[in-house]
This record gives C-alpha cells, sequence and structure tokens, in this order.
C-alpha cells in the first residue's frame, strides 16, 4: 500500500494532461504502488468541467501547461467548484518559484513526472486530509445544530414564563365570579374559562420542565479558558479569508454563569460576525475588565454593518436577514446576558463592521490555591505528544487541540504506526493512548516504547467497549493516568499538563 491507515478505496481521479503516454505512465504508477483507482483525462477546459459535472473525482492531478490550457486555470476551476477537493501538479519541470507558487495557488502538492516513487503516497495522503476535513466539518455542523436547538428551549423557557404570568388572572377569576353569582349560566361558563386555564397552565408546566431539563447550574468561568474553547469550537466554521483574533485578558477575569450557555452566547455572535464579513475580514474577540465591577467581552467585525433599522429590530423573535436564518440567535444571547445582571451594547453602521459588547458583573478572582476547576491551564511549551487513536475525527481534534495549546503533537491511527513514529524520530514527552487501537494494544505498545528508553508518562483513553488495558495490566513503571469517556477537551488537556508537570 501506498500510505499507512484505514484502505481509501477506490479512487475517481481526473487527469488533466495532454499527453495520453503521460497519462498512462502516471496511471501505472499508482495502480503499482496498490492504488485502486479509475482514471479519467482531459486537456482542455470544457472538457474538465464536462467530466466534474459528470462525476465528482476524488482528486485531481494536473499537467502545469499544455495548448491551450494551464494547470493554473484548471486549479481555478476546481477551487471554483469544489473549494475541497485535492489538486496536485505533476510536472516534467518544476523550479523551485513554479513550486511555491503552486502551493500559494492553492494546490495540495506538487510532483515531478518520472519521479514515481512520491506520487502514490502523495495522492494517498492528499485524499486522507480531503477526508478527515470533511469529517471536520460534519462535527462542526453538527455543534451548530445542536446549539440552534439549544436557542430554541431558551426561547420556549421565556415563552413559558411569559404564559403563566398572563394565565394567572384566568386561574382565579371564575372562582371570584362563582363566589358572586348564583346564575348556573354564569357559573358554567366560569368552569370553562377555569378548565382552560388549567390546561393551559399544565402545558407551561410541563413546556417549562423540559427545557428547565437541559439547563445546568452555573459556576466560576475563567475568561481565557473560555475563549479557548471557543476558538477551538469556531475553527471548523472559520472560512480562509477570515482571521481571528482572540484577546482573552489574563486569568482574573471570572464570571459567574452557565459555562455551556456562556460558550453558546460567544459562538451565536461570532457566527454572526463571520456571516457579515462574506468578503472575509478580521473577527475579533476581546475580554477586558469595564467600567465598575463589570467585564466586558467584545465580539467585533468589519463586516458589512446594520442601518439604524435593523439594529432596532435584532433582538426581535425571529427578526433575520438572511435566507436561512431563524432570528432566534440574539433573542436567546440577551436572555442568557440578561438572566446573569448583563447587559448588551451594540454599535454598527452600515459598511462600517459592527461591535457587540456584552457587560456582565465580574466575579473576585479565585484566591490562591483554589479549585483546580478554576485554574487557568498552563501553556505547553513544544512538548511532544504522541497521539495514537483509531477514530480519525477525534485523532483530529485531539491534535488540534494540543497544538492550539503549544503542544507539539504526532498522531497515528494504530500501535504499529505509532512505533514506526517514535523509532522514526524518537521518544515523546508524553503519549495519549485510546485504549482500543487496532493492530498494538495500548498496553503492548507502551511496553515496546519501554523497551525503546521512554519513561515519560502514559494517558490512556478508556476503550470504547471495555477496559483502558484489554490484554492485561499496565506496564509497570510506567506513570499511567486513565481517562473516561466521554472525553471532554479540558479533561485531556489538564491531564496532559498534569501529567507533563509530574513527569
Ligand atoms: P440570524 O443569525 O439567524 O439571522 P440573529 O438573531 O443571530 O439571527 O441575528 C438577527 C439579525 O441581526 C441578522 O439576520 C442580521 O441582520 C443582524 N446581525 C446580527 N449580527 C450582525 C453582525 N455582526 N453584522 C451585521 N448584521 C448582524
Ligand atoms: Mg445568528
Amino acid at each position: 500500500m501506498p500510505n499507512k491507515g484505514a484502505p481509501l478505496g477506490p479512487l475517481h481521479i481526473l487527469l488533466v494532461e495532454d499527453s495520453p503516454e503521460d497519462a498512462e505512465l502516471l496511471c501505472d504508477q499508482m495502480l503499482e504502488a496498490g492504488l485502486q483507482a479509475g482514471f479519467e483525462r482531459v486537456d482542455n477546459e470544457a472538457a474538465m468541467r464536462a467530466a466534474l459535472a459528470a462525476k465528482v473525482p476524488d482528486i485531481v492531478l494536473s499537467d502545469l501547461s499544455m495548448p491551450g490550457f494551464s494547470g493554473y486555470q484548471a486549479l481555478r476551476i476546481l477551487r471554483e467548484l469544489h473549494p475541497q477537493l485535492p489538486f496536485i501538479f505533476v510536472s516534467g519541470t518544476m523550479g523551485e518559484d513554479t513550486a511555491v507558487q503552486a502551493l500559494r495557488e492553492g494546490a495540495n502538492d506538487y510532483i515531478i513526472k518520472h519521479q514515481p516513487a512520491r506520487l502514490p503516497s502523495a495522492v494517498a495522503r492528499a485524499v486522507r486530509e480531503a477526508r478527515g476535513e470533511h469529517e471536520r466539518q460534519r462535527v462542526a455542523d453538527e455543534l451548530m445544530r445542536a446549539q440552534r436547538l439549544e436557542s430554541l428551549a431558551l426561547l420556549a423557557a421565556g415563552l413559558s414564563h411569559d404564559l403563566r404570568n398572563i394565565l394567572q388572572p384566568l386561574l382565579i377569576v371564575p372562582d371570584l365570579i362563582r363566589d358572586r353569582s348564583d346564575d348556573p349560566k354564569v357559573t358554567r361558563l366560569a368552569d370553562v374559562v377555569a378548565e382552560s386555564a388549567r390546561r393551559g397552565h399544565e402545558m407551561v408546566e410541563s413546556m417549562l420542565s423540559f427545557v428547565r431539563g437541559s439547563r445546568r447550574p452555573s459556576e466560576r468561568i475563567v475568561l481565557p479558558r473560555l475563549f479557548q474553547a471557543v476558538g477551538l469550537l469556531l475553527k471548523g466554521s472559520l472560512p480562509r479569508n477570515v482571521a481571528l483574533q482572540l484577546e482573552a485578558g489574563d486569568e482574573r477575569l471570572v464570571v459567574e454563569a452557565n459555562y455551556t450557555e456562556l460558550q453558546q452566547v460567544l459562538i451565536n455572535l461570532a457566527l454572526n460576525a463571520i456571516q457579515a464579513m462574506p468578503e472575509g475580514g478580521q473577527l475579533r474577540l476581546l475580554a477586558e475588565r469595564a467600567d465598575g465591577e463589570r467585564l466586558r467581552i467584545r465580539v467585533q467585525d468589519d463586516g458589512i454593518g446594520m442601518d439604524r433599522a435593523t439594529q432596532e429590530r435584532l433582538f426581535s423573535p425571529f427578526f433575520t436577514t438572511k435566507d436561512s436564518g431563524t432570528g432566534l440567535g440574539l433573542v436567546s444571547c440577551r436572555r442568557i446576558v440578561e438572566s446573569l445582571g448583563g447587559e448588551i451594547v451594540v454599535r454598527s453602521q452600515p459598511g462600517q463592521g459592527s461591535c457587540f459588547d456584552l457587560l456582565l458583573p465580574l466575579q473576585a478572582a479565585a484566591a490562591d490555591g483554589a479549585a483546580d476547576e478554576v485554574a487557568m491551564l498552563p501553556a505547553g511549551q513544544g512538548q511532544r505528544i504522541l497521539v495514537v487513536d483509531d477514530e480519525a475525527t477525534r485523532l483530529s481534534l485531539l491534535g488540534d487541540a494540543l497544538s492550539s495549546q503549544g503542544y507539539r503533537p504526532s498522531v497515528a491511527l494504530d500501535g504499529a504506526a505509532a512505533l514506526r513514529l517514535v523509532q522514526e524520530s524518537g521518544l515523546p514527552d508524553a503519549v495519549l493512548v485510546d485504549g482500543g487501537i487496532p493492530l498494538l494494544s495500548a498496553g503492548q505498545l507502551l511496553a515496546e516504547m519501554q523497551g525503546l528508553g521512554y519513561a515519560g508518562p502514559a494517558i490512556v483513553l478508556e476503550a470504547d467497549d471495555g477496559p483502558a488495558f484489554a490484554d492485561g495490566p499496565a506496564p509497570a513503571g510506567l506513570q499511567v493516568h486513565v481517562l473516561p469517556k466521554p472525553l471532554e477537551m479540558q479533561r485531556v488537556l489538564r491531564a496532559v499538563a498534569d501529567a507533563l508537570a509530574a513527569a
């Protein structure tokens, strides 16, 4: 196989190449290396568009120059139609300048023809990366959908409260009427009203308890920690042309709130900001001390901005200017912020971007030696962390989280690949390994590494279907931490930091 990891299945490869002989040579190279693939060759724009419309390939390989057509044109066409599909330049000659330009224009890789060794593995890697990215996007979308549902729940909660107040007189008045009148017709009407009011009240109560069920208690939230989580969540939805700037202040910025809710407020505001910058721009999240005992969290964009009419209706339920908007994001933001005793201040002008300020009561910072929960995670110092997990999405999220925390992760999908990594690039500072990895078990991998001189900490994720060490006890002499599932990123990062500190 040209690459390690799960099989790719049969690939459909589109070749942009004017020479049938060269194309055949490329196909042979890939088939001989064990790639399963079908090929289609085109050498002009019309044919390329037709081919893309007929069947979306897994990857496009393109020559640099052809009579009447160029690789750069092919790349632009592909990016316009399928921005995420991998594209590799394959050229007879390629100077360093051309190569750099190719990558800058958005190609995933470039290969010199007649260097057959690299092509199959480059193709396999590009396809795998694109699929991983696709999977990450799917997870991010899922998350957004969940948060939308949560907005709805919040709206229902608000409605229920209001309805309960409205229904209150309807529950009391019929009794008063019965006291004051002996007219059987009037008392019957009073009974009808009372019965309807009772049913309405019951519905409101059940709606409220349903919504309350999803609510969690408040806790002390340290702003840098919250920003870190929000940054991680946004990563998946951030278009390439939007730069994210996080200024989280220091760990003395503490607010008392429900973590999920406050996070949702920031995500909602940030998504609005991203949607307001279709041409790209800068999204800025900032936390700082405001006047008095208040904390300011600012979400700012340099997008399309809002006119006065829009600003006036901003917080009305279902007000949206977007085709697929819900008009519920800001409603739920305001409800959450007001439930914390805070307020939202908006400044915006058409064409000048928008700035949403959340002003929240500031809590006294935790005293020294306060609970671990509140303490900020120490940033990594570039320590090398070997991450082994056969679940590709989790692996990629773990890798991202660790590198944004300042570590240098290297990732492997199975025990054997992990061992190869260690043999090739030396021992890591810590190992994070899933209990259910294939080829070599977690225990075997750690024992093998110990044989190579590894004495650092091991963090083992509980297997999906059993104990962390399926085949016997953990290797003696290694410091092993077991983390239960479901995983929480904060707990993982905390475990890594603690393990490194103890080592
Ligand atoms: P939705 O995003 O579903 O439309 P929201 O309640 O989040 O619902 O936002 C309501 C409306 O407020 C948006 O449709 C948009 O017109 C406007 N809006 C919110 N945030 C911004 C922003 N950062 N820039 C420009 N307009 C915004
Ligand atoms: Mg919104």
